[in-house]
């Protein structure tokens, strides 16, 4: 672990490590309804350390990790694949893709990186209840976790949570809440439940540790390329906080002089789910008041993190788009096909996007990871709606088809 700072992405007040848990209190607390969260903080490792480090140990993800290592659970994340995908590219006309795939997480999903760290933080700080919201799979990483860990997983889910992962959940152990209401009902109402209960909130983007461990999947790509980024990582994104710690895994590589500069980063949302990519193409932010689509991870009306992703966006030189529920199915199939990987709808979207984008703003040679968020068998129902299973036979060659 290296020493470091909180310090607030907006008015960029710092804090001692202990002196603040959440948000900044100058900017955070009390933020109107239906916005965005204020007051997001980040974690600002002293970079002399982080290089001391890095010299002394090279490649050890550790030294980027807010958290001392004797506190990391028994939980083994990350180390995922980073495989080229040379079918796929040939398919939609890129010439080197590759796939970062965290559907290979021990919970299905990258949000397994993002519970490690704060049930870490919840062993350093003895608290034995960690609480959270979640579209589904936040909520079964923490569930995962917890179990690991002899800690408690409070979960607020909305009820339309996919049945695989609300299994999940409840085969870990935890206290499952579901919601007659959205996502954004959960996240409201599990920030009360800390407030007047207790419990170390998980709440992405509301809790600063849930972007540090998401880097780790930037840190990831970076040495697995032998220590060099990519030209653009493509990013499925709802609430914004896996775009958010995907640019600060290459923003610490950046500072600590690792890296020269952040590769572009592209935000996929889903066309009835996509206040971020509004924001960042208007300037202005308004939720969505009922998220609409199939692609569950990421069906989010007020994205908690909106901000810091649209600063990651522009400081990366990238852009934002969206994509239909049909194109996302069909992306899962092609992906499926072409690949072996089968992503879940919300992970599949960085592969709808391929197609819709001109290759001015995204050159077809250029080298372009897509991370796969989450596992399809989280969710078998979204593509049944394209599939029809087929009738049985009786069990004789002459009625095999
Ligand atoms: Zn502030």
């Amino acid at each position: 672990m290296t020493p470091f700072r909180y310090r607030c992405t907006e008015c960029g007040r710092t804090f001692a490590r202990d002196a603040v848990r959440y948000l900044c209190p100058d900017c955070g607390p009390g933020g109107p309804p239906g916005e965005p969260l204020r007051g997001v903080l980040e974690a600002v490792l002293d970079e002399t350390e982080l290089r001391r480090a890095l010299d002394a140990r090279p490649g050890d993800l550790r030294a980027f990790l807010p958290v001392e290592p004797e506190f990391h659970p028994a939980y083994p994340v990350g180390n995922t694949p980073l495989v080229a995908v040379p079918g796929l590219g040939a398919a939609l006309g890129f010439e080197r893709l590759l796939v970062k795939n965290d559907a290979l997480e021990p919970s299905g999903s990258l949000k397994d990186r993002a519970s490690f760290l704060v049930v870490a933080e919840a062993i350093r700080l003895g608290e034995p209840r960690v609480v959270t919201a979640s579209t589904g799979n936040a909520a079964s990483a923490l569930a995962a976790v917890c179990a690991a860990t002899d800690r408690e997983a409070v979960i607020f889910v909305p009820k339309t949570a996919p049945r695989a992962k609300l299994v999940q959940m409840l085969v870990h152990g935890a206290r499952v809440v579901p919601i007659d209401g959205t996502y954004d009902d959960a996240f409201r109402l599990s920030l009360e439940y800390t407030r007047e209960r207790g419990g170390l909130n998980r709440n992405t983007a509301y809790h600063p540790l849930t972007i540090e461990g998401k880097k780790t999947v930037a840190l990831e790509i970076f040495f697995q390329l032998g220590g060099r980024a990519p030209d653009a990582v493509v990013v499925p994104v709802g609430d914004g906080v896996i775009l958010a710690g995907v640019w600060k895994g290459f923003t610490d590589l950046v500072r600590c002089g690792r890296l020269d500069r952040l590769p572009r980063l592209v935000a996929v949302q889903a066309e009835g789910s996509a206040a971020i990519h509004r924001f960042v193409t208007t300037g202005i932010f308004r939720k969505v008041d009922v998220p609409d689509t199939i692609a569950d991870s990421i069906a989010v009306g007020v994205p908690s993190n909106a901000r810091l992703a649209r600063k990651a966006i522009e400081e990366s030189g990238g852009f934002s788009l969206t994509v239909s529920d049909e194109e996302i199915l069909e992306a899962q199939g092609l992906l499926a096909r072409t690949t072996g990987i089968f992503a879940e709808p919300s992970a599949a979207a960085v592969v709808a996007a391929l197609p819709r984008v001109d290759e001015d703003r995204l050159d077809r040679g250029s080298e372009i990871v897509l991370l796969v968020t989450g596992h399809g068998l989280k969710d078998v129902e979204a593509p049944l709606a394209r599939l029809s299973l087929p009738d049985p036979v009786p069990a004789t060659l002459d009625a095999v088809p």
